[in-house]
C-alpha cells in the first residue's frame, strides 16, 4: 500500500521519531504550527481515527495515552489534541493520526 505513514512506521522515510511503542509511532510534524507539533500514530494502518474505534478501540486508548506521556515528558501544561477527519476538515493524510500541538496559546473556535 502506498502510504507516507506506513512507510514512515517501517523506516523507509525518514522522520524524527520521538516515542515508539509496540502499537504506536510519534514524530514531529514535517510542517509544524506550533513550537511543538507532534503526531501520533497507529502502527497498523487505518484510514482515520473512527476506523481504529470501531476495529479497535483499546488501540484509540494507547494513541491518546502516548499523547499525554509526550506533553507530560514535553513539559507542556496545555496542548491541543486534534484529529481531522475527511478531506473539507482538513485531512491531507490518509493513516490515521493524533496531533499534539503545544508551546503557544491557542484560540477557540480553531479555523
Ligand atoms: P492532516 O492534514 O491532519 O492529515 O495532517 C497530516 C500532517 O502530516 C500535516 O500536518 C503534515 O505537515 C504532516 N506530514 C506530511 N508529510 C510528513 C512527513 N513526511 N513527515 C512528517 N509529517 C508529515
Ligand atoms: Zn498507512
Amino acid at each position: 500500500m502506498d502510504c507516507l505513514f506506513c512507510k514512515i512506521v517501517a523506516g523507509q522515510i525518514p522522520a524524527n521519531i520521538v516515542k515508539r511503542t509496540e502499537l504506536t509511532t510519534a514524530f514531529n510534524d514535517i510542517t509544524p504550527q506550533a513550537p511543538t507539533h507532534i503526531l501520533i500514530i497507529p502502527n497498523q494502518h487505518y484510514e482515520n481515527m473512527a476506523e481504529v474505534a470501531s476495529n479497535d478501540l483499546s488501540l484509540v486508548g494507547e494513541i491518546f495515552k502516548a499523547a499525554g506521556e509526550i506533553a507530560l515528558e514535553s513539559g507542556l501544561g496545555s496542548y491541543r489534541l486534534n484529529v481531522n477527519t475527511g478531506a473539507a476538515a482538513g485531512q491531507s493524510v490518509f493513516h490515521a493520526h493524533l496531533h499534539l500541538l503545544g508551546g503557544r496559546p491557542f484560540a477557540w473556535p480553531p479555523g
